[in-house]
């Protein structure tokens, strides 16, 4: 391989501007991947990041919803030419958490986007190349799904399909969805196309809207879903949601999710991922009621699978592409975070000359 300049944004502190950063890529190891990127959407936990609201180790190139096309491969798995999108972790395969179904906590994890470039330089999204480290694992994107979807499918799409999997069988249940942002989007498109009824809660009514056109049979603000008819009991079931995703990260969100638990149900809590007030709970209200409450964090390869095959399914591609409000080319990557920040827009992506 002939040598390749890079160039990738780098954030070094909150208050400081993206800075330009350019270098050479030399031959590649045995088990990486170079990938030319394509298109990275910023996620929530992004702006967390460069807004200071989420710590970041040194200075790192941010952005992990990513899709690129492969440079040059000596990973087994993965194919020069091909579209690829990638987990946003890199597990060892061997330790307990990594045995146990839970590699997103691998002992020796590795995050992209969240890397120090002194540690892994070109493991960002915000950038021209990313060098794929061994062991990363990387899925093929089918040719009707959009570059931004396919990013969005790296995070918020496989983060949605992880919490729909401890969710259980969702045909025929009555899910409640708190937070319709882009992962709870996914979240209700993903259960109402199980057969699930979906109830989206949202404080902003445009995104309400938008739950509803995302498959949700209603949306309601926060004050009223304890008393939503759907969740009223009848001869045949108990009153509440069978199943209640957590998706916002409010704290008022996590105490109703459980209030309007119905008896056996599963409570799972995937938004609180910065520090909130902690709650209190009734232990024997939980006890009575068989109640299930869980966290989800990241997800496991097979979610990134059932969330690539989501959205190259029907009309997944251009439904989900409305979502990204904006695009910035990547030496406007500091504008993107800038607009984000001001407009709060569902997804901005950075694309990169080509
Ligand atoms: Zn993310
Ligand atoms: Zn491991």
């Amino acid at each position: 391989m002939s040598a390749i300049r890079a160039q990738s944004m780098v954030f070094h502190s909150p208050a400081t501007p993206l800075v330009r950063r350019d270098e050479s890529i030399g031959p590649l190891d045995d088990g990486q991947a170079l990938v030319e990127v394509l298109c990275c959407t910023l996620c929530g936990s992004d702006l967390h990041t460069q807004s200071g609201r989420r710590p970041a180790h040194g200075p790192t190139v941010l952005g992990h919803e990513i899709v690129g096309r492969v440079v040059e491969s000596r990973a087994r798995d993965i194919v020069a030419g091909e579209r690829v999108t990638w987990s946003v972790c890199v597990s060892c395969g061997t330790c307990i958490p990594c045995r146990t179904g839970i590699p997103q906590k691998c002992r020796r994890l590795f995050k992209y986007g969240h890397q120090s470039i002194d540690e892994a330089p070109l493991a960002g999204g915000l950038a021209t190349h990313c060098l794929l480290r061994k062991g990363s694992f990387a899925v093929g994107v089918p040719d009707g799904v959009p570059d931004a979807v396919a990013s969005m499918a790296n995070c918020a799409g496989a983060t949605a399909a992880a919490a729909l999997r401890r969710a259980g069988d969702l045909a025929d249940r009555r899910v409640v969805v708190f937070g319709a942002g882009v992962l709870g989007l996914c979240a209700i498109a993903m259960a109402a196309a199980t057969g699930a009824t979906v109830i989206a809660v949202d404080t902003d009514p445009r995104r309400r809207a938008l739950a509803v056109d995302f498959g949700a049979a209603d949306a309601t603000p926060p004050e009223t879903i304890a008393d939503h008819q759907s969740l009223a009991a009848n001869d045949e079931r108990p009153a509440g949601a069978d199943v209640v995703l957590e998706l916002s990260g409010a704290r008022d969100a996590v105490l109703a999710s459980i209030d309007i638990a119905a008896c056996g149900a599963a409570v799972i809590l995937v938004g609180a991922v910065s520090p909130i007030e902690p709650i209190s709970f009734d232990p024997e209200s939980v006890v009575r009621r068989l109640l299930r409450i869980e966290g989800v964090h990241n997800y496991a390869p097979g979610d990134l699978v059932a969330a690539v095959e989501f959205f190259a399914s029907g009309d997944n591609g251009e439904r989900f592409r409305s979502l990204v409000e904006k695009t910035f080319p990547l030496s406007q990557a500091q504008e993107a975070f800038d607009f984000a920040h001001r407009h709060r827009p569902l997804r901005v992506a950075v694309t990169m000359p080509s």
